[in-house]
């Protein structure tokens, strides 16, 4: 075989495994979306299966030769495509093939136990009856870090599964900066005097009708429905590839803004999954970089797009005509203050923008404890609490509302929560220099017209896929290395003009 015939068997196989993940995306959606309750057994073996098949094709038989035959060759005359493939499809493979079988099927067991005693633990109120299998999740994991092996701490062998090349050094470091400042500004808004002066929605927003808006809106930024659907879940998610990309979400029926928010986040995670470049589909070419990346695209149109000024000139109309009450209710004004509401809260999934990163970063502090050896799980739940009055001026009322609050752990996923505020950094920086880019962005958004945006995040990060780590993708955008303040700057100037600070 030659240099190419080799490439071309090796990229034929890489194909295979990112179909095999699709269809096991594919089976996940269903299991949450459409499948009866009595079908999860047989649904478990069937993924069983699947993962069996894509880790053995991806760890034996011929891609291990590709992998060596094409790192001993000079493979300079396949091109910059090929280098990303290779050095992505080898990263994956370094990964998977130094964790040993018996490990790997030890923590998929005792995930399936550990998910139950969570279950049970928080609705019970007990972190006691967690404790145990916590531990025992715990030194797997360590088990798997050492396997992998790392540089400085072992922390970053987890944490490079989700966040490629981000190392956990830079994160704390990034996050003790921030939690310094945020911590002022969330005192800063409480005290003010437009503080508490929006209520909670307690409305009544048939279903239909929150999903005719929802469409309405995904429809005006772009999302390709010929390409995409969406469905209910009990957690919004978005899967799929290119040209076919689900999303999912949750209504209630008293809060039309939980559906409308969550559509607008896992619409963003849609955009980024169709705007890859079809032509390299089923390469690492046309994948996301990493999921503080991912992340970061559905902040972008959650948020920094969906929660401005200019989007509800375009959209309050719309929106009032699904619920032609609301505007007796709100005025546009009290309708942007109102999707703006800043309120210390226990749990990240019902943070506002300002109190969010607070969430995560307690809970790296605390992961990065636990791997470190300087926290036994035994005391996390006393550690929790401390945390939430230190970050938030917050005490959990029992377990279930603190360190019990949140499935990750139960997963057996560490490693994985930086990336939610690592993309509110990323969106922060990105749209700094978007919105330099393109001057009329405002006057595009008042009219409804949201492709200027979405075509320059196609052009500089979609279209991309892996060719660039995280960290070199946002230097290559805007110019510069991660930086925070970029996040700071956009909080402090849109609350201090919301709570009139
Ligand atoms: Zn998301």
């Amino acid at each position: 075989m030659n240099v190419q015939e080799r490439y071309d068997a090796f990229l034929a196989l890489t194909k295979e495994l990112h179909a095999l993940e699709l269809v096991d995306g594919l089976l996940s959606w269903d299991q949450q979306t459409k499948m009866p309750p009595r079908g999860a057994a047989l649904r478990a073996d069937q993924m069983a299966v699947l993962s069996g098949i894509h880790h053995v094709t991806l760890t034996k038989g011929a891609m291990p030769d590709h992998l060596k035959a094409l790192q001993d060759d000079d493979t300079s005359s396949l091109g910059d495509d090929a280098a990303v493939n290779l050095r992505e499809v080898r990263r994956q493979f370094d990964r998977a093939s130094r964790v040993p079988t018996d490990l790997v099927k030890e923590i998929a067991r005792v995930q399936a136990l550990s998910m139950e005693a969570w279950t049970e633990a928080k609705e019970a109120s007990d972190f006691n009856r967690f404790a145990p299998f916590l531990e025992k999740t715990l030194g797997l994991k360590l088990q798997v870090a050492d396997a992998i092996g790392y540089t400085g701490s072992r922390y970053n062998a987890l944490h490079d599964e989700f966040e490629p090349g981000s190392r956990a050094e830079d994160v704390a470091v990034i996050f003790a900066d921030l939690r310094k400042k945020l911590v002022p500004l969330v005192q800063a808004i409480a005290e003010s005097r437009r503080a508490g002066t929006q209520k909670l929605m307690d409305g009544h927003f048939p279903v239909d009708r929150q999903e005719a808006l929802g469409r309405d809106l995904l429809t005006s930024i772009g999302f390709d429905w010929e390409a995409g659907r969406i469905d209910v879940s009990a957690h919004p998610f978005c899967s799929g590839n290119l040209h076919d990309v689900r999303l999912t979400t949750r209504y209630d029926a008293k809060d039309l803004t939980k559906s409308l928010f969550g559509l607008l986040h896992e619409g963003g995670h849609g955009l980024y999954e169709q705007g890859f470049d079809p032509d390299h589909a089923g390469t690492p070419r046309a994948q996301a970089v990493s999921l503080g990346i991912h992340e970061s695209q559905s902040l972008t149109w959650e948020n920094i797009v969906g929660r401005s000024r200019p989007f509800w000139e375009h959209a309050y109309p719309v929106l009032t005509r699904h619920f032609p009450d609301l505007a007796g209710e709100y005025d546009l004004d009290q309708w942007h203050r109102q999707v703006n509401l800043v309120e210390r809260s226990m749990i990240r999934v019902e943070a506002d923008e300002v109190t969010y990163c607070l969430h995560v970063i307690l809970r790296f502090e605390l992961e990065m404890d636990l791997i470190e050896g300087r926290l036994t799980v035994r005391d996390l739940p006393e550690a929790w609490n401390a945390k939430m009055v230190d970050f938030l001026d917050l005490t959990p009322k029992n377990d279930a509302e603190g360190v019990l609050q949140d499935i990750h752990w139960a997963h057996a996923i560490f490693g994985y929560f930086p990336t939610y505020a690592l993309g509110y950094l990323y969106a922060a920086q990105f749209w700094n220099t978007a919105r330099k880019e393109l001057p009329h962005w405002e006057e595009t958004f008042r009219k409804g017209d949201f492709s200027p945006l979405r075509e320059w995040q196609r052009e500089k990060i979609h279209l991309m896929g892996q060719t660039y780590p995280s960290h070199e993708l946002v230097r290559r955008v805007t110019g510069e290395s991660l930086n925070p303040q970029y996040f700071l700057d956009y909080l402090r100037d849109k609350y201090t003009e919301i709570y009139d600070l």
